[in-house]
């Protein structure tokens, strides 16, 4: 399995439009942090997970020519706006793409996209095909997908663990029966908004706190605003076994 992380910025990405301050100033490539999204290729399948404002660019960016599901965890913009641009792989593949969301994510993507709805076909427009799914574990093409249920202040957001892998993005509160689908992953990832506190995000000590109750091998903080300080700085500050991601890191488990 190999792991991309396409983007770890929080909604408004790194730099910020109009910021000044060092962190949006700084020339190193991993301060530069497109919105959040992960990409997981396992057994020649590609998943992607989100597909925020810059998927175009994400998917430019490390050559994915094909995309055989896109996982939602949740209906924000910062997660959905850049899924017309999944048309291209109607192209590429000729057939729709295979989307998997919960009821209420569906319903957001047919509010905010609603052209594709309309029931007039324009050519052009994204084919989609939704598969619905909830807290219980799927299956895409004989991959295993066990989704956990976070809370994102009111409204729930679903993770993803593959294998050994755990994804959360956009969480602030993990109820223990759903930190028990949790533990056991080598590698987790998990939101880590800002040192100060926020309504519905983990701040870096909640999301330390939280890495280490849930013990994985190794946990990466992703979602990370330019509040949190420079990528090398901050990164001084954690223990070993946890690391900031940035735009670009690969792993293979
Ligand atoms: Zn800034
Ligand atoms: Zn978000």
């Amino acid at each position: 399995m190999t792991i991309t992380f396409l983007g770890t910025g929080t909604s408004q990405g790194i730099p910020v439009i109009s910021c000044e301050c060092r962190v949006c100033s700084s020339t190193n490539p991993k301060d530069k942090r497109l919105r959040a999204s992960v990409m997981v290729e396992v057994d020649h399948k590609v998943f992607v997970v989100d597909s925020g404002p810059d998927f175009r660019q994400q998917m430019l960016r490390e050559n994915v020519k094909r995309l055989d599901a896109l996982i939602f965890t949740h209906g924000h913009k910062d997660h959905t706006a850049g899924m017309d641009d999944i048309r291209a792989f109607n192209f590429t593949m000729k057939k729709a793409v295979d989307i998997y969301a919960t009821v209420q994510v569906q319903e957001t993507i047919q509010r905010e996209f609603s052209y594709i709805f309309s029931g007039l076909d324009y050519p052009g427009i994204p084919q989609l095909k939704f598969y619905t799914i909830d807290k219980n574990p799927f299956v895409i093409d004989g991959v295993k997908i066990i989704p956990i249920e976070v809370m994102h202040y009111k409204l729930p957001v679903l993770g993803f663990r593959f294998g050994d892998f755990t994804y959360i993005t956009d969480a602030n509160f993990i109820a223990d029966e759903e930190k028990e689908k949790i533990i056991g992953s080598k590698v987790l990832v998990l939101n880590a908004l800002r040192r100060e506190e926020h309504i519905s995000h983990f701040t870096l000590d909640e999301a330390m706190a939280m890495a280490k109750e849930l013990k994985a091998e190794k946990t990466y903080f992703t979602h990370i605003s330019h509040q949190m300080g420079l990528h090398d700085e901050v990164n001084k500050e954690l223990p070993a076994s946890i690391e900031l991601a940035y735009d670009g890191l690969k792993i293979q488990l």
